[in-house]
């Protein structure tokens, strides 16, 4: 890990410094190259007793890096830090997979594994990525190529709201609430960041104290991912179709109130678990990316009230007077535009996931 890093950052600095004081690009090519001198030097002689594979990896993600800043995905590349982990990728030929076990190249003993789940029979890893989170917890993921058949269809639809008093609300009228525990752990957060801000740096117990807030952070992205995961197996496995409104379009109408209930990230994970899971099982997901008044709107008569400000949590439609809940009625209307849409593609233009065939995908376990 420390190889990797070392190399990564030598070779950012090296691309930076050529770009700043000569304006020259740098590319993967060229680091590669003084890679190799590097390994001649005397003060690095100990890259050379690590697998060069993960190194070698290094050079290329820092590539990647400049090529998703240079056009525009990202922002500059950054040095890494040993406080905040790191990663190394190990490909085909630097590690052997054999009996269950993992050998990687340059380490005598097989990693000590504890399997989340078994690999899919007669699959064989192409890659094997082993990481150091901040929390000083090490996983292991093995990329392997698995076969994933489509779901039997359903006859169920269903339009997703991102809720203000919940996390989702659905237009079959069920609330989805964070669970319980959330709030236990933001608040244990919260106390291990106070902690810490009162510890002087570069003392031990700074130290130990940023770990314990590493620590939570990852508990409570653990729990998330987890709900996430639970939540969009479901939705996928009961409906056909899905609808839902581009977050970038909620976002602009109800804005930071938004935040009590959901953040910004886990709006964007859910949707993304939707978007893949809905392609490896044969569904249809339907964005919305334009505005309509999906609040505003009596899911019954069709009426737009010209006023529902974000605290009115039930109302009753003045022309039809049917009484709705706030967010299940949005999610109602989610529903009936990404339908209308996927009829006729008529005024919101919608965004399907990519049908995809039952073929072979690439799935990271
Ligand atoms: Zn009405």
């Amino acid at each position: 890990m420390g190889c990797t890093r070392l190399v990564y950052n030598k070779a950012l600095a090296l691309r930076t410094e050529a770009w700043y004081k000569r304006q020259e690009r740098v590319g993967y090519e060229e680091t590669s190259a003084m890679l190799t001198q590097w390994k001649k030097q005397e003060a690095l002689q100990f890259i050379n007793e690590v697998s060069c594979v993960p190194v070698q990896q290094g050079l290329r993600h820092l590539q990647k890096a400049f090529s998703n800043f240079f056009e525009g995905r990202t922002k500059y590349p950054k040095f890494k830090k040993k406080h905040q982990g790191g990663s190394a990728e190990f490909t085909k030929s630097a590690f052997k997979f054999k009996n269950g076990q993992v050998y990687l190249a340059k380490c005598a003993e097989p990693l000590a594994i504890r399997w989340g789940r078994e690999l899919p029979q007669r699959s064989k890893p192409s890659t094997i990525s082993v990481k150091l989170s901040p929390s000083g917890r090490w996983t292991v993921s093995l990329l392997v190529d698995v076969e994933i058949e489509k779901l039997p269809e359903s006859p169920n639809q269903i339009g997703l709201d991102l809720g203000i008093s919940s996390l989702v609300a659905l237009s079959n009228g069920e609330k989805i609430v964070n669970p319980k525990n959330f709030k236990a752990k933001r608040s244990k957060l919260k106390k291990a960041q106070k902690s810490l801000s009162r510890k002087q740096k570069g003392s031990k117990n700074h130290h130990k104290a940023r770990l314990k807030v590493a620590k939570v952070h990852a508990e409570i992205s653990d729990a998330r991912k987890d709900f996430l995961h639970k939540l969009t197996t479901r939705l996928v496995r009961e409906n056909q179709t899905i609808a839902v409104e581009d977050p970038a379009v909620k976002n602009m109408v109800k804005n930071r109130k938004l935040s009590l209930a959901i953040s910004d990230a886990s709006w964007g994970e859910l949707l993304r678990q939707l978007e893949y899971k809905c392609g490896w099982y044969g569904r249809t997901l339907i964005k919305i990316d334009r505005w309509f008044p999906s609040s505003k709107r009596c899911g019954s008569c069709g009426h737009v009230v010209e006023k529902l400000p974000l605290n009115i949590r039930e109302w009753d439609c003045p022309k039809c007077g049917t009484h709705h809940d706030r967010d299940i009625n949005a999610a109602r209307n989610i529903l009936a535009a990404g339908l209308a849409v996927a009829v006729c593609g008529a005024t919101v233009r919608p965004e399907r996931s990519k049908s995809v065939q039952a073929g072979a995908r690439k799935q990271k376990l």
